[in-house]
């Protein structure tokens, strides 16, 4: 029985794990296999997705879509993201060539990607479903330099590939899962990516017919000079796949329009894939209709055969699953009886990838409440302060995001300065929040010189400040506050009442909700008092240190709260909600900024209409 996993920061027991995986490297076979503590052959199945033609066409929608009917039918699925790049994790990407960085509850700093698979299964993912080329190269030299491989020179195949197919076995165990989705990125054919794939084809072989299905993505194209869809360039795709010894079972066929039935067969006869196995993935209103798109097309049945799953399943789970989701789905189609304006400022204004979670968090809101939100963009770097009144009239509400760096930063807390004074609903988030601490510091307390240390390490009055003893009290490597963290909400508040699912059934005065950071600066805690006493409320904070994690102005008429500034609605998080957005749990900041949205739009709007019902629900205004 191998040594169990050593989880503490010891260098030397680390050494130790990474030999005791190696303990299948002899000299004499050519084969390098090692397989994690407890793997049961036969037990775990893979579904492996692969991009051809072009990337960035929804490998991990149709791949998050499968796993989510195959979760519905009671089985446990797990998903895995391959990136080809050598960074080490996302930290360092930037978000405007790459996306979002999508922050994981054990901190990991991954792409957008993992946040469809955790928005579409609701399931949280960790270190397991991630993995870069950096990370694995970075483990095959530790392990070479520890003297794991005997001697071996080490290569690309066995011992890259090995490594590769250890960690999806790792995953397997460690989830117990039914079936393991593998999502390699980028397209077949790439230089950086070609390990994966020799090691997801090897995988096959040692796993056994029956175990794993491959699925290719590829894209029609449909010239708008020809009005007709040519497959020519899916039919190289899939013959690149082919030519790396992989045979697909399903091709997943990227289209603008549907893909018509002579289309199908051409794919099918190049790819010696039957045509009713060829699934049209043609742009759709929306893609949380795409599970639904393949159970029609018997997609999940298909797989389960191929996979021998079906002594698996629960009928019961999947009817209880389908129905909750087509509701929420009919909600998504329907169209909507409200519209209102949310500007979002930003510097990557031009590119929504940035800003993907947020995107998200709001359509689901959106659609559980019944209205259509429109996104405006305000450049920040392009607006002067004095311009902000002009730029936010017609917003119904207005987010400020995370971000980093001074570049926009006056023109934000004109923005939060304009929402506290004229009512306009607003949600801040990360440096959101840290900029509204700002503005109220220099407009309401009078500090007028008020900033934080991010943009002028010499402040006099840093009433955002870089907390280093904090960072060690909560143990930090590095120089981030990452991952998910217990935030203590305090009674009688916005946030309480925000939160108030989240809550119910904790015991009183120790009640938390669990929110994702990625942040470097906090609330100097020597201006909380200052600031609260202005009448700032701080209704989040760390459940034992001095940091604040929520802030927000009272609603009028709330207890206490005369004399002191309110606002209908006015609240910001430290922490990053959207990252927590869910289909069918959709995150309550967002639920109240546009519910308090549509109140400011349609202020004579019933009070049994929906937004105005799920404020009154939780014991809030529906107008200010
Ligand atoms: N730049 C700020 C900080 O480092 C805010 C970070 C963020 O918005 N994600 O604390």
């Amino acid at each position: 029985m191998p040594p169990a996993k050593n989880t503490s920061n010891d260098p030397a027991a680390a050494t130790q794990d990474l030999l005791s995986e190696a303990g299948h490297a002899t000299q004499d076979t050519e084969f390098f296999n090692p397989m994690p503590p407890g793997y049961v052959p036969g037990r775990h199945k893979y579904v492996v997705v692969f991009g051809t033609v072009i990337s960035g066409i929804g490998k991990g929608i149709f791949s998050s879509s499968l796993a989510k009917l195959l979760k519905d039918k009671g089985l446990k699925v797990a998903p895995i993201k391959m990136e080809g790049y050598l960074n080490v994790d996302s930290g360092t990407l930037n978000p405007y060539r790459h996306g979002e960085v999508f922050v994981l509850d054990d901190g990991l700093e991954t792409d957008m990607d993992l946040g469809t698979y955790e928005r579409l299964l609701d399931q949280d993912l960790g270190r397991g479903n991630y993995v870069t080329s950096g990370q694995i190269f970075q483990k095959v030299l530790q392990k070479e330099r520890a003297g794991g491989y005997l001697g071996r020179d080490v290569q690309m195949i066995p011992h890259v590939t090995g490594e590769v197919k250890y960690m999806v076995r790792e995953l397997a165990v460690k989830r117990d899962a039914d079936v393991v989705f593998i999502e390699v990125g980028g397209t077949v054919g790439d230089y950086e990516n070609a390990f994966y794939i020799e090691a997801l084809r090897q995988l096959a072989f040692e796993e056994g017919e029956g175990s794993v299905c491959y699925v290719a993505l590829t894209y029609v194209i449909e010239p708008p000079a020809l009005g007709e869809q040519k497959t020519k360039a899916a039919q190289l795709g899939l013959k690149k796949l082919l030519e790396a010894g992989v045979q697909p079972h399903v091709v997943a066929a990227r289209a603008k329009n549907p893909v018509e039935q002579g289309a199908k067969e051409k794919i099918a006869m190049f790819s010696n894939v039957p045509t009713e196995r060829v699934f049209s993935m043609h742009d759709r209103a929306s893609i949380y209709n795409i599970p639904e798109a393949l159970r029609e097309e018997g997609m999940d049945r298909g797989v389960l055969t191929m996979l021998g799953l079906h002594d698996r399943l629960n009928a019961r789970n999947e009817d209880t699953a389908r129905a909750a989701w087509g509701s929420f789905v009919a909600k998504i189609n329907a169209k909507r009886k409200y519209k209102i304006r949310i500007g979002l400022t930003g510097k990557y204004a031009a590119l929504r990838d940035a800003y993907a979670s947020i995107d998200k968090a709001v359509e689901h809101c959106a659609a559980h409440l019944n209205t259509d939100v429109q996104f405006d963009w305000i450049d920040t770097t392009k607006i002067a302060s004095a311009d902000v009144p002009k730029a936010l009239a017609g917003f119904h509400g207005v987010i400020v995001p995370g971000g980093f760096g001074h570049r926009g930063t006056e023109s934000k807390i004109a923005c939060i300065q304009h929402c506290r004074e004229t009512g306009l609903p607003y949600l801040g988030i990360c440096l959101g929040f840290q900029m509204a601490v700002v503005d109220f510091a220099r407009h309401v307390v009078g500090l007028t010189d008020a900033v934080s240390t991010e943009f002028d390490p010499d402040a006099k009055n840093p009433v955002i400040d870089i907390l280093p003893e904090q960072k060690k009290i909560e143990g930090l490597g590095g120089n981030m506050r990452l991952g998910g963290k217990d935030v203590l909400i305090k009674p009688d508040t916005l946030a309480a009442a925000l939160y108030a699912d989240q809550l119910r059934g904790q015991k009183p005065d120790q009640q938390t909700v669990r929110q994702r950071f990625r942040h470097r600066y906090e609330v100097d805690p020597k201006a909380i008092a200052t600031l609260e006493k202005a009448g700032l409320v701080f209704s989040g904070r760390h459940p034992s240190q001095p940091i604040m994690q929520v802030l927000e102005l009272p609603q009028p008429g709330t207890p206490g709260s005369e004399g002191r500034p309110t606002h209908p609605f006015f609240i910001g998080g430290q922490f990053h909600p959207e990252l927590l957005g869910r289909p069918l749990k959709p995150e309550p900041l967002f639920m109240g900024l546009i519910a308090a949205g549509i109140r400011r739009a349609y202020p004579d709007a019933a009070r049994e209409d929906i937004s105005a019902r799920w404020l009154i629900e939780r014991g809030l205004q529906p107008s200010g």
